[in-house]
């Protein structure tokens, strides 16, 4: 398998060098909105360890980032009033892969409501921020 390339453009919203907007951190992940969501609220989350996708990470590391997407669409089902929810990790680009830090999809779904096709609209920076802001009070509200 090719190897993690620090570069990837995950690895630089870990590191603080491109931006992005979070929802959600803890020792072990980061979660933020897709700037191309395929559904209002789409949520990706990674692991803060240099992983390039299923084939890579521990199952321990792995592990968080399902804890944290569990989290996400509880919180997600609130914020967006949403009817169910896709989660989804790709890996290598034969699944469907584009960057490679390994990341979980959290897309909130509404009845009869298909998902955009991947990467086909950039979403308003006014809508992402708001969606953020109602993302981030519905995590707080949770138990
Ligand atoms: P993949 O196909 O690798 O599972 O999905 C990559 C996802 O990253 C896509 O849903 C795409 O919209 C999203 N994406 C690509 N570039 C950026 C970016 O710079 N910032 C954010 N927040 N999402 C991105």
């Amino acid at each position: 398998m090719t190897a993690y390339d620090p570069d990837n453009i995950f690895a630089k919203i870990l590191r603080g060098e491109f931006s992005c907007y979070k929802v959600y951190e803890d020792d072990h992940v980061l979660a933020f909105l897709d700037i191309m969501p395929r559904s209002p609220g789409h949520t990706l989350v990674i692991p803060k360890t240099p992983a390039r996708n299923i084939f890579d990470i521990t199952a321990e590391d792995y592990g968080h980032v399902a804890r944290a997407a569990h989290k996400i669409a509880a919180a997600a089902k609130l914020a967006f009033k949403a009817d169910g929810m896709t989660i989804a990790q790709y890996s290598e680009a034969a699944g469907g892969q584009v960057v490679f830090h390994l990341h979980m999809h959290v897309m909130p779904r509404h009845d009869n409501v298909g998902l955009l096709p991947p990467a086909s609209r950039k979403e308003d920076p006014k809508v992402l921020e708001d969606n953020a802001t109602k993302l981030i009070a519905a995590l707080e509200s949770l138990p």
